[in-house]
């Protein structure tokens, strides 16, 4: 079965683990800010915080504004359930924009509307790697006094001009206050599991790096105990440390970041390649009736996670890509379907329309920078056979 994402690991990848692993830390060591310094230069971000997973990083990134408790977060139904379940894990409501049909990421227009007095923060998801409206987000959330959490999990690698025609990266923060990346294997580059949180703001990122690890820091200079009984004050001994605030243990290790490291070598190889096998479906699967082909707009560079279509009678078609050995997809599933987020939320079909029509149509094929020409040629023309009989 040729699977719908797949990792690339290279010899020379493995050997940078191996090597992690014969060091002295294998974890809270060197090579953690090693890999965040890589992933903050290649965006054009001033801090990057390494942490266990994207769904950490998208906590950490929820804590590190202050979301409590009646708090509300906007963020799209399409996409994966940790860009709102961060929400929840901070007591806060998530609330849903609709999508805008054409790239299937959030509708600024219906975040606008979706705003209400405990809006906090807007959660923007760059679906399959093509970047959300930021510059119109960004300037929604301004006027509106709210904080964005961009979930770039799709999109390391991509980039996008603004109106006057200067290029960002994904992660680069230029359009947000916190930026997360995941680095699970059918993303775009991996560290077995992993995540990246982006600022540009030092005190964001100072907090994020509490948060990280239990809420505690060793730093004498941050120290604010009075109680000399513990310690001579001008003089805290070397084992010395201080809780500020409820944090967790969501540290990556040193080992996992010498994967990230070295993936990051080639991340433009793979971000050609995955535009590659694009441009090559989109070509031999342009204009078959029934079957929509994903667009990317103008001024846009996406990395493409996703090759997401969609197709009439999905279901259909998937069965037989699945006969055919082909791991074709779905997703998302709106968020608000979910069994949890209805019984909590009393969300019902019908409130999110886009995404709903999106789901139902949605078909991923697979994309991942080891599959061959020939294997997208095969997998183009098992859906053309499909449709031609
Ligand atoms: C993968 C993903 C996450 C979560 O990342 P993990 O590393 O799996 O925790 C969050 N948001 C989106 C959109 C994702 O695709």
């Amino acid at each position: 079965m040729i699977p719908y994402g797949k990792q690339d690991v290279a010899a020379e990848e493995i050997d940078a683990v191996v090597e992690i692993l014969k060091a002295e830390r294998l974890t809270q060591g060197p090579v953690i800010s090693q890999f965040e310094e890589a992933v903050a230069a290649y965006c054009g971000a001033r801090h990057a915080i390494a942490v266990s997973n994207g769904t950490a990083a998208l906590h950490v990134a929820a804590m590190a504004i202050d979301i409590k408790s009646g708090d509300e977060g906007i963020t799209s139904p399409n996409t994966f359930l940790a860009s709102a379940n961060c929400l929840l894990f901070c007591r806060a409501i998530p609330r849903f924009a609709d999508i805008d049909p054409v790239t299937n990421c959030i509708d600024p227009d219906k975040i606008k509307k979706s705003i209400t007095p405990r809006t906090r923060v807007i959660i923007p998801i760059d679906f399959a790697g093509h970047p959300c409206e930021m510059e119109t987000i960004w300037e929604l959330a301004l006027e509106n006094n709210l904080s964005v959490i961009e979930d770039a999990a799709h999109a390391i690698g991509t980039s996008w001009a603004d109106h006057q025609g200067d290029w960002h990266k994904a992660g680069a923060c230029s359009h947000s206050h916190l930026t997360i990346f995941s680095f699970h294997p059918v993303k775009t580059i991996t560290a077995g599991e992993g995540g990246m949180i982006l600022t540009n703001d030092p005190g964001l990122a100072a907090k994020c790096r509490l948060l990280r690890n239990h809420g505690i820091t060793r730093k004498p200079t941050k120290f604010t105990h009075q109680n000399s009984a513990i310690f001579d004050k001008q003089f805290p001994p070397p084992w010395y440390y201080e809780m500020h605030t409820l944090g967790y243990n969501y540290r990556i290790t040193d080992f996992q970041c010498a994967l990230g490291l070295a993936q990051m070598e080639r991340l433009d190889q793979f971000v050609t390649r995955r535009r590659e096998i694009w441009t090559q479906y989109s070509s031999a699967l342009e204009g078959i009736e029934g079957f929509q082909i994903p667009v990317e707009r103008e001024a846009t560079r996406s990395a493409w996670h996703l090759y997401a279509a969609q197709a009439d009678e999905r279901d259909e078609l998937l069965k037989f890509l699945h006969e055919k050995g082909i791991g074709a997809h779905a997703m998302y599933i709106p968020i608000h379907l979910q069994p949890y987020y209805q019984k909590h939320f009393s969300y019902e079909v019908g409130d999110f329309p886009y995404a709903e029509a999106y789901f139902k149509k949605s078909i991923i094929l697979p994309l991942y920078p080891s599959l061959t020409d020939a294997q997208a040629e095969y997998i183009t023309n098992q859906v053309k056979t499909y449709y031609q009989n």
